[in-house]
Formats: structure tokens, C-alpha cells, sequence
């Protein structure tokens, strides 16, 4: 038995609890893991709180995320002792998940902990990180260059937008930040925004064609969000579009694509292969001021997850949240 938050549906509804797991709770998988940290990405919140369909298998540990250190592996790749990553490919959704002291997972789906980062700093960049440099990188392939202008990123003061501004200011960009709390403009600065705007200017139905100012953009909000930042694109822009907080919804029409010759680049982390996911961890190694993850993380325990959870759907939270599983 471990310990772990575990979600359940039957005739008493849907419900996380933080309990005693049986390991009969696995799945297949090569490699078992003794979990050190995991973190609260906006998909584990929606699963933890069920108001969003991300469970599809129950009963389930969320955690889309965890660092650990392998106990038992019937792998050639991995060995008892290794540190491993692990982001994505359904686990918290269909395979359980990192939000426990324990996890079996497949080892074509682990990654070797990069060398540049401890266990936490890894789980501080997390799934919310490690799409934020997927972001980054395809802006990179479609010419975006520092020199083509400035960057909007949506959500700023959240997991991706935080990262996402640090890398692409550490990366020579400049970087304007979107955010809904004024009290968050100093710390979106700080981590290297030149400026920041307030949401309620991307919130309404877009127009087809609005002033141009964008090189390039990336898009967590998606709805109205989205629509007007595709609207306000340069000549030949580009955004990356990763997120639907603010909506699933696309209310948008084909101006921009056809009169700007703007690209629409869609970012999924979960399925990600993984010769780009090493690459895209390699570039996090160096492209992420490792002092500022300090800055845009803090820690809880797994008592305190499923609290927090609601927390980051009402919009309370800034950064990254990891998980230190023994507490
Ligand atoms: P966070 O909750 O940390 O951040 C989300 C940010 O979005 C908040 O800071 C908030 O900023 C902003 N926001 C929330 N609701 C609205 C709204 N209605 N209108 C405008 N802005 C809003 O989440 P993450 O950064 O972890 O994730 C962001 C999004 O990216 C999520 O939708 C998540 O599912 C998605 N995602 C996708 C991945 C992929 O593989 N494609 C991987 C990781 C995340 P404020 O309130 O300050 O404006």
C-alpha cells in the first residue's frame, strides 16, 4: 500500500480523496517508481475537481507529472536508483499517475532526469514548462526571430505563461505578458515582460483585421483570446496556440490566414515524440534561467493538493505548483 489522491466514480459520484492505494490500482508498465515530486498542471485540476472530462478510467491516480527514483525495472534503458521524468502521454488520464508515492509506467514513456536540473527544478518546469519550450521552439521553426518584433504571451502569471516569458527574454525576445490581475504585473516583469496588458483587451469578439502589432504569440487562453491575438498578428506571424482556459472555443474567421499570411501552430505536449522531447528538455537546460524557477514555483504537500486544485480553476494561483508526495 502507498499513499497517494486517488479518483473514483461510482453511485456515490465522483470524488478525490487522499487514501491508502493497493498497488492492484496499476496498469501495464516496465518500470515502478518510488515518486519524489509531482505538480498540479491546469488538466490534473480539472481532473481532481471533475469539471473537466480528463478521467477516462477509474479508479485513478492523478498527475500528469512526477520525478522519482526507479525501485524495479524489467527495462534494459532504465536501472534501480535511476532518477526519471515523466510528462504526458495519458497518465493521470488513462494510466495512473504521479500524484502518489508510487507509479508503473511504460519506459519508452520516461525520460533520464536532464543533467542541468535537480529533481525540483525539473517538476518546477513540469508538463506546464516543457510545453512552454515546445512554444518557444515552434515559433523558432517558423522564423521568429527576436528581430521580427514583439511576443504576446496569454496567461502570463500561469505555469506556461511564466516560463514561457522567461525563456523567450532569456532568449534575447521581447516579451509582453497578459494577465487578468493587475497585482501580478510586477511579478510577470520580473520574470522579464517588457510590459503587461490586461486581459479585458483580448476578451471580446474579435475583430477579422485589428491593428498589427504581434511577431509572434502563445496562446494558453484560446475563445476570444486567441481570436483577437490572431486579429492583431503581424505581416506573416505566428502563434502558438497550447491552452484553452478561457474557452475551447475558436470564435475567429480566415482574415488573418489569408490577408496576413498569419500561421496558427497547434502545441500538445502529452503526445509529444520523443526524439523532440529530449531535444526539447536538452533546450530547457539551456535556455531557462534556472534562478528564476525559484521565483515562479512554490511547494505544497499531497495533503494540501486537492484544495489547491480548486484554487488554480478560480484563478488564484501564479506559476508552478509541485508536489512533494511524502507529506
Ligand atoms: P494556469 O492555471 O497555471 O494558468 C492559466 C492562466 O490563464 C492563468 O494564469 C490565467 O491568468 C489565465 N486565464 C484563466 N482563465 C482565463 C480566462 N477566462 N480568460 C483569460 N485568461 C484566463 O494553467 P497552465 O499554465 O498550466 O495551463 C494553461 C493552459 O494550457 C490550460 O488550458 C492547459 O490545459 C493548457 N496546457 C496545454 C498543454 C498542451 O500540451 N497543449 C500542456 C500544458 C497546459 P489570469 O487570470 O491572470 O489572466
Amino acid at each position: 500500500m502507498f499513499k497517494g489522491i486517488l479518483i473514483e466514480k461510482d453511485d456515490a459520484g465522483y470524488r478525490a480523496q487522499l487514501k491508502d492505494i493497493d498497488e492492484a490500482v496499476f496498469h501495464e508498465g516496465d518500470v515502478t517508481i518510488r515518486v519524489n515530486y509531482s505538480t498540479i498542471n491546469y488538466k490534473d485540476a480539472l481532473a481532481i475537481t471533475g469539471k473537466g472530462p480528463v478521467v477516462r478510467r477509474f479508479p485513478m491516480i492523478p498527475g500528469i507529472d512526477l520525478v522519482g527514483t526507479v525501485e524495479h525495472s524489467d527495462s534494459a534503458d532504465y536501472k534501480v536508483g535511476d532518477t526519471v521524468v515523466h510528462t504526458g502521454w495519458g497518465v493521470g488520464e488513462v494510466h495512473p499517475g504521479g500524484l502518489a508515492e508510487k507509479a508503473r509506467l511504460k519506459s519508452e514513456w520516461l525520460v533520464p532526469l536532464p543533467e542541468a536540473f535537480s529533481p525540483t527544478q525539473a517538476m518546477s518546469i513540469g508538463t506546464a514548462g516543457f510545453t512552454a519550450m515546445l512554444c518557444v521552439m515552434t515559433l523558432e521553426r517558423q522564423g521568429v526571430t527576436p528581430d521580427k518584433g514583439e511576443i504576446l504571451v496569454t496567461g502570463a502569471a500561469g505555469g506556461v505563461g511564466s516560463v514561457a516569458v522567461s525563456l523567450l527574454t532569456k532568449l534575447g525576445y521581447t516579451v509582453v505578458g497578459v494577465c487578468g490581475d493587475p497585482s501580478e504585473t510586477d511579478y510577470i516583469k520580473s520574470l522579464g515582460a517588457s510590459e503587461v496588458l490586461d486581459r479585458s483587451e483580448f476578451s471580446s469578439p474579435a475583430k477579422p483585421i485589428a491593428k498589427e502589432r504581434w511577431a509572434g504569440a502563445i496562446d494558453v487562453v484560446g475563445s476570444h483570446t486567441l481570436a483577437n491575438v490572431c486579429s492583431t498578428m503581424k505581416y506573416r506571424g505566428v502563434v502558438a496556440a497550447c491552452g484553452l482556459a478561457g474557452g475551447m472555443d475558436f470564435p475567429s474567421s480566415v482574415a488573418p490566414f489569408i490577408l496576413r499570411g498569419v500561421t496558427l501552430a497547434g502545441v500538445d505536449s502529452v503526445m509529444c515524440p520523443r526524439p523532440e522531447r529530449l531535444s526539447a528538455w536538452k533546450r530547457l537546460g539551456r535556455d531557462l534561467d534556472a534562478s528564476k524557477l525559484e521565483m515562479l514555483s512554490r511547494e505544497i504537500g499531497l495533503s494540501e493538493v486537492i484544495p489547491v486544485a480548486s484554487d488554480m480553476l478560480e484563478g488564484k494561483l501564479r506559476g508552478r505548483v509541485l508536489v512533494d508526495v511524502s507529506r
